[in-house]
């Protein structure tokens, strides 16, 4: 379909498969695109395709914004490559040539950012086209049959079963506050939040031709499980650094899933990382690191923040305030990026254990953070190991739900809020199933009610 032709450009729509990046950009140099996208809603720059096999020549941060957005199709101007010239940026380096960059788009390795530019003749014109028009918006009619795997494998439960569902809890709502959590617990393979990035980054790493026979990551179990569950899929096996500090359930779960299981002498999964790197070097593995892997953050901007507003869209609702644990501080930097740029006077909060407390899945912020020093957080809120613990039990007395332990701290944040009214959105983790221990010491010591 054309839609608009000036002098000798025409825009047409294509579907994102379609399209060939021929260059790797970092997640940094993505994200002004995507704010501005997402801010206005609007697409106004088309990408430039070559005409015979649509690989990328002008306008790769469209294109990634646009991935990040989750558009299905994607306004192109697909010109000759006889009609443009390309100016190599590569300074003392082999200049890069248009062969270059098709190979990079057809074959990869992908040219670096900004290594050349591409002069295309006639003038590309500019657009106005909305995000609707790209099928950024709406779920799709035949995820609504929740039936999965007619030719891909049991990973479509994942991505397929997406969105996770957001409920209201009546016991923290009342007049002029609803009070809503989204429920991460419903992933299919750690049944937690880490299901999106074990996919995120084991698919990011497969796509760069990275993926080896073996995976190394530093985790506390759910990262852990959902890395081992993926790779298993894959035929690819795991070794897992867990913190001494973990319940001892975790190697059951990981060892019936086929991972290699090592406790480690600390206290923090982070702790770990540098042991990870160099046994993952000395042993020819991959190791995604979770902490500093951008796909992480990247499928938190794609989906979990998208999913959320989509969700209240649906309920006619605007968000308030957003609350979440920080563990790599992955999802709630997205949800910070994402509701920031599209909402004026959105409050997100982050919720950290209190000094000298553990609380599995989350930590303090100064251990090191990566996203989370590149976004704005309205505060961060301590919370006890106990006072996560209660919260939980309040939770699964009052609203039936079994909720694990960060998700406990969150209920406990959001206690601790001095403002009232709005709609609030609580992210929870992971379910209580994994923290028994913790819950039958708790138990045992403090409460006599049951
Ligand atoms: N809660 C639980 C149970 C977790 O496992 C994690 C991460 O490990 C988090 C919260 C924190 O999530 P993020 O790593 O996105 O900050």
């Amino acid at each position: 379909m054309c839609i608009q032709a000036i002098e000798s450009n025409i825009v047409e729509f294509l579907n994102i498969e379609e399209l060939k990046a021929s260059v790797d950009m970092d997640l940094r140099s993505i994200l002004p695109e995507y704010v501005e996208i997402l801010m206005r809603n609007i697409v106004s720059k088309p990408i430039t395709v070559d005409a015979e096999h649509f690989v990328i020549l002008d306008g790769h941060e469209v294109y990634e914004a646009l991935q990040l957005l989750t558009a299905r199709k994607l306004p192109v101007v697909k010109v000759d490559i006889r009609n443009v010239s390309v100016r190599s940026l590569q300074h003392g380096l082999k200049p890069i040539t248009i062969n270059d960059i098709l190979s990079a788009g057809l074959k990869g390795p992908k040219l670096p950012f900004n290594s050349f530019k591409v002069i295309v003749k006639g003038r590309v014109p500019s657009i106005n086209i909305s995000l609707n028009e790209l099928g950024v918006w709406g779920g799709r009619e035949e995820d609504k049959a929740r039936v999965y795997n007619v030719y891909g494998s049991t990973l479509e439960l994942l991505y397929k079963g997406w969105p996770t569902p957001l409920v209201k809890l009546n016991s923290l709502s009342s007049s002029g506050r609803n009070v809503w959590a989204k429920l991460e617990g419903y992933n299919p393979f750690s049944n937690s939040v880490k299901d999106r990035i074990g996919w995120s980054m084991i698919m990011d790493s497969l796509s760069k031709g990275r993926l080896k026979q073996i995976l190394y990551e530093a985790t506390s179990t759910n990262t852990g499980i959902a890395l081992t569950s993926i790779a298993n899929t894959l035929g690819v096996k795991t070794k897992l650094f867990i913190p001494q500090t973990v319940q001892k359930a975790s190697d059951i779960y990981l060892k019936v899933l086929g991972a290699e299981v090592v406790r480690m002498p600390v206290g923090l999964t982070v702790e770990s990382i540098e042991t990870v790197d160099e046994e993952s070097r000395k042993s020819d593995a991959t190791h995604l690191n979770q902490f500093e892997n951008d796909a992480n953050l990247k499928v938190h901007l794609k989906y979990t923040a998208k999913e959320i507003d989509e969700q209240l869209k649906i309920i006619g609702v605007k968000p308030t305030c957003i609350i979440g644990g920080l563990g790599t501080s992955g999802h709630m930097s997205a949800i910070s990026i994402y509701f920031k740029n599209k909402y004026n006077n959105i409050k997100i909060i982050g919720v950290q254990p209190a000094p000298n407390e553990v609380i599995p899945g989350i930590r303090r912020i100064e251990t090191g953070m990566k996203w989370y020093y590149w976004v704005d957080f309205d505060e961060v809120i301590d919370i006890k190991r106990s006072e996560a613990i209660e919260s939980a039990i309040e939770i699964a007395r009052k609203e039936g739900l079994l909720i694990g332990l960060s998700a406990g701290a969150v209920v406990g944040a959001f206690k601790k809020l001095s403002y009232n009214e709005g709609t609030y959105i609580l992210i929870f983790p992971d379910t209580g199933y994994k923290y028994v221990e913790q819950f039958s010491e708790y138990l045992n010591q403090y409460d006599h009610s049951s």
